[in-house]
């Protein structure tokens, strides 16, 4: 069994064809997906479908592109699906990302520093998003991150930087992008993280690797990052596909048998 531990399935790029969707991921043994959440609004859409399909867990919370556009009573509504819904296995996804120059770094901070908090009150695993923004992140987490655990989704750190979260607690997701020729950095972190800590996903429906690269992204194309962690590190898939699914299942606490 495959365990797509990041894809987006309340994504509109999925409303004309969300079950069938679900249906190949079934086909191709994706048997759990956690679909994160970037606000409010997806939060609801995400614990929605975590009621509706089995295998489907949710993350609750606010991405770091959305920081600036939070509303009053935003953050509380969260809070209270992540506390009363036991669909919501994590908050997430939440960080830094300075690719672009808003929302402002400091708004980012503070949602993300306000995020922390609540997977530190709730006892929740943290689903990190991190693009550009590894010193600060870092920074963020020394700081106010004591005791927290978590995802690092589409890692894109150092080897250094591993050792160090390594320490801290984390896992880190690998997606599409591993598969991508010239990913020589991502290929390289991918096959020396120790394997008890290896994620994979796909981030639909973005992302997608080869030989679908261009179109839409969905949950089956994971086993072609499994596929290719396999081969960068000299081992048989089914071995990968049974670690990384008992590492999802370890840090977001899902049972094994639902
Ligand atoms: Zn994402």
């Amino acid at each position: 069994m495959l365990f797509d531990t990041h894809c987006h399935l309340y994504d509109a790029a999925y409303d004309a064809d969300r079950p069938a969707v679900l249906e190949r991921a079934c086909a191709a043994g994706i048997g759990r997906m956690l679909c994160p959440a970037t606000d409010r609004q997806s939060s609801e859409a995400c614990v929605e479908l975590a009621r509706h399909y089995d295998g489907i867990y949710a993350a609750v919370g606010i991405h770091p592109q959305e920081a600036g556009r939070v509303q009053p009573g935003d953050i509380e509504a969260i809070r209270r699906m992540a506390e009363q819904e036991p669909a919501v296995v994590a908050i997430g996804e939440v960080g830094l990302d300075y690719h672009y120059d808003t929302p402002a770094r400091d708004t980012q901070k503070e949602i993300f520093i306000e995020m922390i908090g609540l997977a530190r009150d709730l006892d929740l695993p943290i689903d990190i998003h991190d693009r550009e923004a590894h010193g600060d992140t870092m920074e963020i987490l020394r700081r106010y991150g004591k005791g927290l655990r978590g995802v690092f989704h589409c890692y894109s750190g150092s080897l250094e930087m591993t050792t160090e979260l390594i320490r801290m607690g984390f896992y880190f997701g690998f997606t599409g992008t591993v598969v991508f020729p010239n990913s020589k950095r991502a290929k390289q972190v991918a096959s020396r993280i120790p394997m008890e800590r290896l994620l994979i996903e796909t981030d639909s429906p973005y992302l997608t690797p080869p030989p679908y690269r261009g179109r839409r992204n969905e949950p089956a194309y994971v086993r072609y990052v499994a596929e290719e962690i396999a081969r960068l590190r000299g081992l048989d898939v089914e071995y990968v596909t049974s670690q990384t699914t008992a590492n999802g299942l370890q840090v977001f606490g899902i049972a094994e048998d639902v």
